[in-house]
């Protein structure tokens, strides 16, 4: 690459080309984490930037970074490139490092890029190391920030004490998705569907879900079940009178002894009704959740939330009176037309409800999502998670005594943050966890469902999926459940 090419204002790629690629993926999550996702070609003609890498048996690597200004950063470094284990760190460092020189900033998670950075803190205190060096490796080897590496730290110790019992070779986990809710939600990319246009599916859904689990409670006879979780789209979309016959159907096919946790998403407040919560609550149910997230009605407009402020609040004050005592509310940072102050409002109406966990997003433009589609309509108004607002929520968080517990990190979230769920101790909802740990089998049924099977003495992991469209759920539900048997 020469010096002083002029890059077209127009062309917004980068050009990303090595002699071996087997850090590609690596260096390309690095480079989207900066660049906000821009787009990446394994060439050099009609870029704005290069990345040059050039790995070699006898001598030093090199990487050659060319600005769109055509400024030339040029790093050399050794070792085996072909072992991966000993080298990927070190490649992304070197990225990072030329990165944030480039761009005269950090990023919160350094050059942490993966989906569960909590897992990589709970292997160091599983092979003895003490909480205080383990963080510290965090530090140095990823180049977090403090409150990053803290974080980590105390969810990791939690997951721990919170999982401490679970003898995860012999039991399992249930998931069950009802993909139906009021309306889309802008930022949606999970399998869901107006239930008002699917009305007329909703019974023969039940049906063939029906069908899965009974294959379910036979397969899994003889191993413990330890935690079951509804959630969608939003269960409480159907009507009362299914909903009791979906709990039902759970309760008579599986045995709930060894239940620890019963959760039902009660997601949407526009699908809540006295009745639907007096049917959650006279079931095995123990935690539903009621996701406002965000209190500021103008936002919940412009999302497509389809309910107001207002009706969170009753459907909060609803289900404390028909007597739940566990609820969750989920929040979301970085929605379009949200700045700190909007944040700022959301955290203390949530402060003043006093829910049992919560769990707050930040906003990931997923590609699916009409927000994605859309994004030209909404440009100036994504402001973005910012460091202040995670902060302002974890000290919300702290003063309803409640502590982080689980984290997981996102493709698309711009500026590479997380999402975090917070509760009061003994509150926690172990789902959560265990679906990041994937220490145990998670069996998952309806339409879009992912089932997860954990062989832990093979060290191996596998999944099954159930196709995400209704109509075609209904067809070929025994194709699901043979898909399912040849796992089990
Ligand atoms: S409530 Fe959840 S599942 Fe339903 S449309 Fe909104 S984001 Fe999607």
């Amino acid at each position: 690459m020469e010096m002083g090419r002029e890059f077209p204002a127009e062309k917004t790629m980068i050009g990303l080309v090595a002699n071996d690629d087997r850090y590609d993926y690596d260096i390309r999550t690095l480079l989207q984490a900066f660049f906000d996702n821009e787009k990446i070609v394994a060439d050099t003609a009609n870029v704005r930037m290069v990345f040059k890498v050039t790995f070699h048996e006898d001598k030093e690597h090199c990487i050659l970074f060319t600005s769109p200004e055509g400024k030339v950063y040029e790093r050399h470094f050794s070792g085996n490139y072909k072992d991966k284990m000993q080298l990927r760190n070190v490649v992304k460092n070197v990225v990072y490092d030329i990165l944030c020189e480039y761009t005269g900033h950090t990023l919160p998670w350094g050059t942490l890029t993966g989906i569960r950075p909590v897992k990589i803190i709970t292997r160091l205190l599983e092979e003895g190391m003490s909480s205080k060096a383990a963080k510290q490796h965090f530090l140095s080897a990823y180049q977090t920030t403090e409150q990053k590496a803290d974080i980590s730290l105390r969810v990791a110790l939690r997951e721990q004490s919170v999982l401490k019992d679970i003898a995860y070779e012999n039991q399992y986990s249930l998931y069950i998705g009802i993909p139906f809710c009021p309306s889309r939600c802008l930022y949606c990319s999970f399998t869901s569907f107006p239930i008002k246009l699917y009305e007329s599916m909703v019974e023969d859904y039940l049906t063939a879900l029906f069908l899965e689990i009974d294959f379910a409670s036979h397969a899994m006879r003889g191993r413990q079940l330890v935690s079951i979780y509804i959630g969608g789209g939003t269960p409480t979309s159907l009507s009362a009178s299914q909903l009791e016959r979906l709990l039902k159907k759970v309760e008579e096919s599986f045995c709930l002894e060894d239940v620890r946790e019963f959760t039902v998403e009660a997601g949407r407040p526009d699908s809540i009704t006295l009745e639907k919560l007096q049917v959650l609550y006279h079931s095995p149910v123990t935690r539903i959740s009621i996701n406002p997230q965000t209190m500021n009605d103008k936002t919940l407009e412009l999302i497509g939330r389809a309910h107001t402020v207002e009706q969170v609040k009753r459907a909060y004050v609803l289900a404390r009176e028909v007597g739940f005592d566990n609820v969750n509310m989920d929040l979301i940072m970085g929605l379009p037309g949200e700045t700190m102050t909007e944040v700022s409002h959301t955290l203390s109406e949530i402060s003043r409800l006093k829910p049992d966990n919560l769990t707050i997003h930040s906003l990931a433009m997923k590609r699916a999502s009409n927000l994605n589609i859309m994004k030209e309509q909404y440009e100036g108004m994504l402001y973005g998670t910012t460091d202040e607002m995670l902060r302002r929520a974890d000290q919300v968080a702290e003063e309803l005594s409640m502590q982080p517990y689980y984290l997981y990190r996102q493709k698309n979230i711009p500026g590479n943050f997380e999402n975090i769920g917070y509760s009061i101790p003994g509150k926690e909802g172990i789902y959560n966890i265990l679906i990041m740990e994937e220490k145990h089998t998670i069996l998952a049924l309806g339409a879009g469902a992912s089932s997860k099977y954990v062989y832990s003495s093979e060290d191996r992991i596998e999944r099954t999926e159930n196709v995400k469209d209704v109509k075609l759920y209904i067809e070929r539900i025994e194709e699901m459940i043979e898909r399912k048997r040849s796992m089990l």
